[in-house]
């Protein structure tokens, strides 16, 4: 679309005493023949916006490039109807971190002002995705986490199905005879507050519940998921033994990928892509259910004790979980399970022997607090009872703090770290023996009683619970440890399937009170989710972009890549192996856009041709001139307001750099690398955000992926004839801002110890 296009550069913040605005003005005017170009201080004001509103309607604007504050600050403001909005950054990417009045400041200024102008002008008009949609909630599963849930949805107005596997509500709870009250002084137990939450479920006339019952399949997307629910049976196992081979064969497939040539080879069926073609007949009894977002709240189960054998566990009978613990104090007294007398004496354990492999796989703070409930029920059952607790790591965050104080003040409670060695039957008793305790080398401590801590396994680690009619497969994609958190720094109940949010122990283990929390708070996910759905806008972490991927199908080559980079598992596949979108699942990263090599995947706002026409934008002076170039991609999530905050904090970097916004590394295409090069910038360089484990790109794999993507490089600049040290990839935290210059700086002083890029001047 040909657009016609306002410019407003915005004098204020210093901009005006730093810059030429005239000059800027000149050229949006000369270069870009624009409409309309005014230079005024602060256009946020009221007054100059209803100025702007007056342009776009007499000069009928169809952009407005507004020049001046990043664009994260002041969105609001600068939105206007009729008319799309660029940001142009003059105030933290030019005027507060290069000298005021010079001419590589000017420079810079310039080419920011051509870069936004062109990308206004490549803006496509087009509609968003909108569709027919529902706001209903499916919660699966009937804990503590999915009650909290489905009444907070429901409170809120909204239609909610509740699913639960078991006839009862109340999950683990209706078991444990006692949880922490959360409440001030935070030293006492209390019983679960269950019945009334059961009561006001069953009795909600905007909940349905369905128990004794499973999800059989999910299909679709946002707003339009369709939730088959089947009465609980045998089929469940027929289920689970297709997705659990099918993700074994995924795992080997990876493994062979990764050169393990062997991996899985023999043992697994060939199930190819999962959810593609035709869905099998429902001839069973089932409920076929329209929701818009799901909260899957399925819960844990304990971690195979089997692993303590050599704690005595399975041949001692007086050796249990704290799992049995719970069973044991919910009958009343507690008594040992060899011979139903009285326990005088028990050892909480809460560490792991050292041959046990990744002992704190699954445990967390909630087996230290169980512990310390625990030695309560002891010390209540029997007053003249002693417990003793061995511990690694004790953690009782915020509160809980309360209650370990008041049981290390209890004097038949014994606290220790130390490390566990081996529980043997020494006549009557049990003997623990404990080394590296705070009292000495070795310990050895007579009990009637041994109660292990057992570790949390999130129940959808090998269980079908979601089973998703996804051509990525059934399962939710998991971190290394069977938990379904997409970010856990970031973004808690998000996963890489959109709408589908996670809350409680499916996410990472925690204790009642905060299982009940993180179902409101996933219900308000789910909620958010079906809303802006309903609007054609994007969810988290874009909430509210309207653009979404459009694909050129007709040039399309079927590589997949699409459908196999995306992390939310957008794309289905038609069986001619077409890519299937579904736009309400996507996140907008833009990762598919970079993947695609035949360049046909854009947003209306993002293409691989505005940000390849805005590097061409770049005015790159010639080699005499001793001014080198380089364009530096960032990521919006991260590297971006770093950049800004570099601003702020007034730190002064090279001013050959022109600054490249992207919505995620994961766009990056090589062939905007290629034109930068060959138009003769000298050097490229990405920062994205941090990757791995311990701290996510905000788009799961976008970073890393920019990363393989760059590995190929070689290629385009060996047939340029140019150094390979000329790109350069790099990770960055929001809060590594100080890092920025130096960064900059010694990338900068590289390039300018090559020669100049032989391209300038083509
Ligand atoms: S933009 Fe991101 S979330 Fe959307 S389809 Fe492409 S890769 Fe997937
Ligand atoms: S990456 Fe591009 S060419 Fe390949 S399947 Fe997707 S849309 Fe088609």
């Amino acid at each position: 679309m040909d657009h016609k296009i306002g410019v407003y550069i915005d004098t204020g913040y210093g901009i005006g005493e730093a810059l030429d605005v005239e000059a800027l003005c000149k050229l949006a005017k000369k270069e870009f023949k624009v409409a309309v170009c005014r230079a005024e201080p602060y256009w946020c004001d009221p007054e100059k916006l209803a100025i702007i509103r007056n342009d776009i309607s007499t000069e009928s604007l169809t952009a407005v490039v507004i020049a001046g504050p990043s664009r994260r600050v002041l969105e609001d403001k600068f939105t206007f109807e009729g008319a799309i909005t660029e940001r142009v950054n003059l105030r933290e990417h030019v005027v507060w971190c290069q000298p005021p009045n010079h001419e590589d400041t000017q420079m810079l200024a310039e080419d920011y002002v051509r870069m936004g102008i062109i990308k206004a002008s490549n803006y496509d008009d087009r509609a968003p995705f909108k569709e027919e949609t529902v706001k209903s909630i499916l919660v699966i599963g009937g804990g503590m986490t999915g009650m909290s849930a489905a009444l907070g949805a429901a409170k809120a107005g909204y239609q909610v199905y509740l699913v639960e596997k078991e006839a009862e509500l109340g999950g683990w709870a209706r078991k444990f005879p006692k949880i922490f009250s959360g409440q001030p002084p935070y030293d006492q137990l209390a019983k679960p507050e269950i019945e009334g939450k059961i009561k006001e479920i069953k009795s909600h006339n905007r909940i349905k519940l369905f128990t004794s019952s499973r999800i059989y399949r999910i299909a679709g997307a946002p707003g339009m998921f369709e939730a088959i629910v089947r009465p609980d049976g045998p089929w469940i196992d027929d289920v689970n033994k297709r997705q659990n081979d099918w993700k074994r064969e995924q795992a080997a497939k990876a493994a062979r990928f990764a050169g393990d040539k062997d991996a899985g080879k023999g043992e697994e069926e060939e199930v190819g892509a999962w959810g593609v073609g035709e869905a099998e007949p429902l001839d069973f009894e089932h409920e076929l259910l329209k929701v818009g977002a799901v909260v899957l709240a399925a819960g844990w189960r304990p971690d195979d004790p089997a692993q303590f054998e050599s704690f005595g566990y399975g041949k001692y009978p007086d050796v249990i979980t704290s799992v049995e613990m719970e069973e044991l104090a919910a009958k009343g007294k507690i008594t040992r399970p060899s011979n139903g007398a009285a326990v005088n004496s028990a050892a909480f354990i809460d560490c792991a022997e050292e041959s046990v492999k990744n002992p704190f796989l699954y445990k967390s703070y909630v087996p230290s607090l169980v512990a310390l409930k625990q030695a309560r029920y002891l010390r209540e059952s029997n007053p003249d009872g002693k417990a003793y607790l061995f511990y690694e790591n004790m953690r009782t965050p915020g509160q809980y703090e309360k209650y370990y104080e008041g049981m290390q003040n209890d004097p038949g409670v014994f606290l220790s770290m130390g490390t566990v060695t081996g529980v043997s039957n020494t006549g009557s008793q049990l003997t623990v023996e404990v080394k590296d305790t705070l009292l000495g080398d070795q310990l050895k401590v007579k009990v009637d009683l041994v109660v292990l801590g057992t570790g949390m396994i999130p129940v959808t680690k090998d269980m079908a619970i979601v089973n998703l009619k996804y051509r990525q497969g059934p399962f939710l994609p998991e971190n290394p440890y069977g938990f379904n958190d997409s970010h856990f720094i970031c973004f808690p109940y998000e996963t890489q399937r959109t709408g589908i949010y996670t809350a409680g122990c499916v996410r990472q283990p925690m204790d009642f009170k905060n299982a009940e929390i993180d179902g409101l708070g996933a219900a308000l996910k789910a909620i958010q989710c079906a809303e802006l759905v309903s609007e054609g806008k994007a969810v988290h972490p874009r909430a509210g972009d309207l653009s979404y991927p459009e694909l050129f199908i007709t040039r399309c080559t079927q590589c997949k890549r699409c459908t196999d980079e995306c992390p939310f598992g957008m794309y289905d596949e038609k069986p001619d192996g077409t890519p299937l979108p579904n736009p309400t699942r996507c996140r907008r990263c833009g990762i598919c856009m970079g993947s695609c090599p035949e360049r046909i995947i854009s947003f209306r706002d993002h293409s691989v041709a505005m940000i390849g026409n805005m590097i061409k934008g770049i005015h790159v002076p010639d080699e005499y001139e001793e001014k080198p170039r380089m364009v530096v991609f960032i990521c919006e999530n991260d590297a971006y307001p770093a950049v800004d905050m570099a601003g702020i904090k007034g730190h002064q970097y090279s001013p050959f750099v022109r600054f490249v916004p992207l919505r995620c590394l994961g766009n990056i295409n090589l062939v905007w690398i290629a034109d930068a090069l060959s138009k003769g910038i000298d050097g490229v360089m990405l920062i994205g955000c941090v990757h791995g484990d311990d701290y996510q790109c905000h788009f799961v794999k976008g970073s890393e992926l920019a990363q393989v993507r760059m590995s190929k490089i070689s290629e385009t600049l060996q047939r340029l004839v140019l150094e390979p040290e000329r790109i350069e990839v790099h990770q960055l935290g929001i809060h590594e801002y100080d890092k920025l210059p130096k960064l900059i700086n010694e990338f900068a002083e590289k390039i300018s110890g090559f020669d100049p890029n032989p391209y300038k001047g083509f």
